[in-house]
């Protein structure tokens, strides 16, 4: 074996390598698991996201949500 080709097996092997790592991270990403072990939520406003509150007692994904889950319920209850 020349040494360009003992660089060029070198490199394919790094390279498989990172591929390997970078399929696992996005299997990983991709992979919905239950809210209970992400520790995620879904969003109470019906856009169902997921979300990680930031506080134990949130209930929306974003303000803009908040707003949107506030103006629901104001035509709900017709006080206008
Ligand atoms: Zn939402």
């Amino acid at each position: 074996m020349t040494e360009a080709e003992q660089l060029a097996n070198a490199r394919v092997a790094v390279m498989s390598e990172y591929l390997l790592r970078l399929i696992a991270w996005r299997k990983r990403k991709r992979t919905p698991r239950n809210a209970s072990e992400t520790g995620q939520r879904v969003c109470e406003c019906g856009c169902g996201k997921r979300f990680k509150p930031y506080r134990a007692n949130q209930r929306f994904a974003s303000p803009e949500c908040r707003r949107k889950a506030w103006q629901k319920s104001r035509e709900g209850s017709h006080i206008d």
